[in-house]
């Protein structure tokens, strides 16, 4: 079976194949120096980079791998969550070619593409943990196979990769903000006392990240020298926090935090469960090295098996989206052409990851 995947939810777009489990190609055009100068990401922009680099990345990658359009059993297309017209996109993309062609056509939710991406890489056994932390999400999830995902918690206010993001805007590093955060505080040593391990004094599987932030936003109110005069190209972030060990602490002590929040809730979630085989963290944040570590001994603490995607499956791409189409695939699932995006922010049903208007075929 050879699976399509499109990826175009927020300031990424993707295009993948993947076939028979392997991954055979992938295109992948990242909008972030555009959107770095206004702080985030500016939907309206987004959208219509998507819409004007889709085709050439389309070209590309059939030029790349000699395939023709009819080629392709399957279109798995990222439904949501996301940005809307970015989403539209991608849809409008898929819906095209899987009417053209005839081609399976699958609305992959984007947060379980994060989940199962690490399968491209080894084997995922179920039932497991998953943590997913990326940009706009944080939540803890029960994965009893491929198709069923139940969420377990969840973050009350702030995504942890947002809550990198915005520190590093408070700093006046370029956007996104996460992987510099990660490399200056890799640079220092955490101070336990600097900043606190946010809302983990309860017995719940939820998550808060906003207080963390503001905890180091006064930190830097109180030391106005923290924040940069000017916003640094990427590649001289490292050689600044050599300079600066006052903001590697600051970075290594948020890094720290951080992790250490996520590592109480998916211990307590590991305890609360039934017998997790593996621990699957993925999304954007568990590229994050101080959380690969702490997740790393939270692992081997609990006797399970821990699955970290790869760096560049961590952050968005349609790798993901094309391998969890093609597990639906297998599952016999598929979606009509009337397959709608679901955007952020909406209120999703509990079972989301189940695709309930899927129809076997
Ligand atoms: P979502 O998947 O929730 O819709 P998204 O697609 O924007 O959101 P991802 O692409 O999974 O999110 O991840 C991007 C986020 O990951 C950004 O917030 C970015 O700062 C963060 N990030 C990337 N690398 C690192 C790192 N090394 N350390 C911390 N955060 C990181
Ligand atoms: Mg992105
Ligand atoms: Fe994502």
């Amino acid at each position: 079976m050879r699976v399509l995947g499109i990826e175009t939810s927020c300031d990424e777009t993707g295009l993948a194949v993947v076939e028979e489990g392997q991954l055979i190609a992938q295109e992948l055009a990242t909008q972030g120096a555009m959107h770095s100068v206004f702080g985030g990401v500016v939907p309206e922009l987004a959208s219509r980079e998507h819409l004007r680099v889709l085709d050439p990345l389309w070209q590309s990658l059939l030029q790349r791998t000699g395939l023709a359009p009819e080629d392709f059993d399957v279109v798995a297309v990222a439904r949501g969550p996301g940005l809307l017209g970015s989403l539209l996109v991608g849809l409008g993309f898929a819906k095209g070619l899987a009417l053209a062609t005839g081609a399976r056509l699958i609305g992959v939710n984007h947060l379980l593409g994060h989940l199962l991406a690490p399968g491209l890489e080894r084997e995922l056994c179920f039932p497991s943990l998953g943590v997913l932390v990326s940009g706009g999400h944080s939540q803890l999830y029960a994965l009893n196979s491929p198709t069923e995902a139940t969420m377990l918690g969840s973050t009350l206010d702030d995504a942890a990769g947002e809550a990198f993001d915005k520190l590093a805007k408070l700093l006046n590093l370029p956007y996104p903000g996460g992987k510099h955060i990660d490399e200056l505080g890799a640079l220092g040593v955490p101070d336990p006392e600097l900043l606190p391990i946010p809302y983990v004094d309860n017995r719940n599987l939820d998550f808060s990240f906003s207080g963390l932030k503001t905890a180091a936003a006064q930190h830097i109110q109180r030391h106005p020298d923290l924040r940069l005069p000017a916003m640094p190209d990427v590649d001289e972030v490292t050689e600044i926090g050599r300079q600066r060990p006052e903001l590697s602490r600051l970075c290594a002590s948020f890094n720290h935090a951080v992790a250490r929040a996520l590592c109480i809730k998916a211990k307590r979630a590991l305890e609360r469960g039934p017998q997790a085989r593996q621990l699957i963290v993925a999304g954007g944040v568990a590229a994050n090295s101080a959380v690969r570590r702490e997740m790393a001994s939270l692992a081997q603490e609990m006797g399970v098996e821990l699955v970290l995607p790869s760096l560049s499956l961590c952050t968005d791409n349609a790798a993901m989206v094309a391998y969890t189409g093609a597990l639906f695939a297998e599952a016999g699932l598929g979606h009509d052409l009337d397959l709608e995006a679901v955007p952020r922010g909406r209120q999703l049903p509990w079972d989301y990851c189940r695709f309930p208007n899927a129809e076997a075929s």
